[in-house]
């Protein structure tokens, strides 16, 4: 038996120059990378049999083992998909044959220290060399004819190639010998957590240790119709670490202009009224079933952190995910598109089940309210998801702003609004009087900062949204307007005595047409604004 040395290509060595000093907590990636390259590697091959190659072993059961040996500091992973050729080793074990591993290069090169970039970009089967002294690959491919052929290297210069025994199965097995500082990766717990964390929802069975590892199934990659409800409520409370059921979710999928499969959750309560503060969004980002990044930054707005879930997405190759998360374009497409999903997806509660919107309302309106103060996209449809009562509902019952733009008078020009703490107080004020009087409808805002969204949002559908406590109403003129039942020279000695009275208090007094059932309002300037005028004008008892 011929064993032939190879030296690796220079771009390698320079990466495992880089790969050998990695930090510290990058370490375990190496795991993940090498059960995705297994994973890979069966779907290779369930690819070869579906299109009706004659494959080696045909019968033999498409799976992961992956052993540890805490005596002999190894870590073994094996498959049983498609292998590897000699030529095939050489050009894919020797040379850096894809395109993320390059750009990796590129990076560091472009970078004066090293930084987190490993990390950053996971640097496929090399990344072994991070936690190993020697690693041994024992590969036959699924070639009828093929040779199995042995690869070993130290990550130093080269490999050597060596024939494998001739009763070598179908599949690779690779070997990690395992630096004696990095032993921990032979410990049977320590990888398990691992595998756990990155590797749970791969679609072959992993053993581990000669047992089966219960990796969960990944149902968001499965189409809707496969899909039972108590698989996603099963799901979702394997992600979220609860027993309660999911108030909702949405399981999409999409081809362009990103190909996309998401399965979000919005949760029973709102985890921020338990008084811990601001809750986390958990929703994680996956390529083809494989961890790459349980907190992404940007991959969702802020104001949907109430959400739990999962967003996989084969535009983000394994070994270039990070990178390209960097390049946050891709991230902020993946955004748009699953936001305007998700507020779609409200939008069909609203309209099909009203009661279960209603409930997803008293809980979650504060993030849609937020979504609104916060960012410039999405106003609109936030906007039609808004609920409130107004003057033509009876209490308790909600409306949108839909709903009352369909009941707007022909002369009326824009929504009308109050705020207030409770809808018994405004119901009861003055502010009313002008709008009632014309028939117009006046929705109740009773939450705190609802001000700010209605500023935020400043119109629906085209029509301005005014405070009725504004001074800028605009009222078409009705019938009854003028009789104030004082002739002019009362009215100027009312309105100058009352300017003496209230001097510095008010901008400008007028008689005014605004008020039927009250002697006076006070109106806030249309451009003065702020918590601290409205907090003086109800210490004036309005
Ligand atoms: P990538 O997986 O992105 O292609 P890697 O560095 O992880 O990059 O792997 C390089 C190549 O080595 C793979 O594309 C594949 O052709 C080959 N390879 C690695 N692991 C296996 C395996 N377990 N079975 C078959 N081929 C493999
Ligand atoms: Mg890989």
């Amino acid at each position: 038996m011929s064993t032939d040395t190879h030296p690796f290509q220079t771009e390698v060595r320079q990466l495992l120059d880089i790969v050998i000093h990695a930090f510290y907590s990058d370490r375990e990636l190496f795991i993940r990378e090498l059960v995705s390259n297994a994973s890979d590697a069966l779907e290779k091959l369930r690819l070869k049999q579906l299109t009706g190659a004659a494959v080696y072993e045909p019968e033999r059961e498409l799976r992961i083992s992956i052993t540890t040996d805490e005596e002999k500091n190894t870590l073994t992973i094996a498959d049983s998909g498609i292998g590897m050729t000699r030529d095939e080793v050489v050009e894919y074990l020797g040379t850096i044959a894809h395109s993320g591993t390059k750009k990796f290069l590129e990076a560091i090169k472009e970078s004066d220290g090293k930084g987190d970039l490993i990390g950053q970009f996971g640097v496929g089967f090399y990344s072994s060399f991070m936690a190993a002294k020697e690693v041994e690959v024992i590969t036959r491919s699924w070639e009828p004819d093929a040779a199995p052929v042995k690869w070993v290297s130290d990550g130093q210069d080269g490999y050597t190639l060596s024939e494998a025994p001739a009763d070598t199965k179908r599949g690779t097995e690779i070997i990690i010998h395992l630096k004696e500082e990095d032993k921990e990766f032979a410990q049977p717990y320590r990888v398990r957590h691992i595998l756990t964390r990155y590797s749970n929802f791969i679609s072959f069975p992993i053993d581990f240790d000669g047992e089966h590892l219960n990796t969960v199934q990944a149902i968001w990659a499965k189409s809707k119709s496969d899909v039972k409800p108590e698989e996603y409520d099963e799901f979702y409370q394997f992600i979220a670490h609860t027993e309660t059921k999911p108030l909702s979710y949405m399981h999409f999928s999409a081809d362009a202009p990103i190909a996309l499969n998401a399965l979000l959750f919005v949760p029973e309560t709102n985890p921020e009224n338990t008084g811990f503060g601001r809750c986390e969004s958990n929703v994680s980002l996956y390529c083809r079933r494989v961890l790459i990044d349980a907190k992404p930054e940007g991959l969702l707005p802020e104001w949907l952190r109430f959400l739990s879930g999962v967003v996989d997405s084969e535009d983000l190759p394994l070994n270039i995910s990070r990178e390209m998360l960097q390049d946050s374009s891709i991230i902020r497409k993946i955004n748009g598109i699953i936001t305007k999903r998700f507020l779609k997806h409200l939008e069909k509660i609203a309209k099909d089940d009203t009661e279960k919107y209603a409930e997803f309302y008293a809980q979650f309106s504060r993030f849609l309210k937020e979504g609104i103060v916060t960012t410039w996209e999405h106003k609109e449809a936030l906007g039609k998801l808004l609920r409130f009562e107004s003057t033509f509902t009876d209490a308790g019952q909600l409306t949108s702003f839909e709903e009352y733009v369909s009941r707007m008078k022909e002369d009326q020009k824009a929504i009308y609004v109050l705020n207030g703490p409770s809808r018994a107080q405004l119901e009861n004020s003055p502010y009313l009087d002008a709008l009632k009087a014309r028939g117009y409808e006046v929705a109740f805002l009773t939450d705190n900062g609802d001000q700010f969204v209605i500023d935020a949002l400043s119109s629906f559908d085209g029509k301005p949204i005014k405070a009725v406590d504004r001074a800028d109403l605009d009222l078409p003129e009705i019938e009854g307007d003028k009789e104030t039942g004082l002739d002019e020279t009362q009215s100027t000695g009312l309105q100058e005595w009352l300017e003496t009275l209230y001097k510095g208090k008010f901008e400008k007094i007028t008689l005014g047409k605004r008020v039927v059932s009250s002697p006076a309002i006070a109106l806030q300037g249309s451009d003065d604004m702020g918590p601290e005028v409205r907090a003086y004008m109800k210490a004036m008892g309005q």
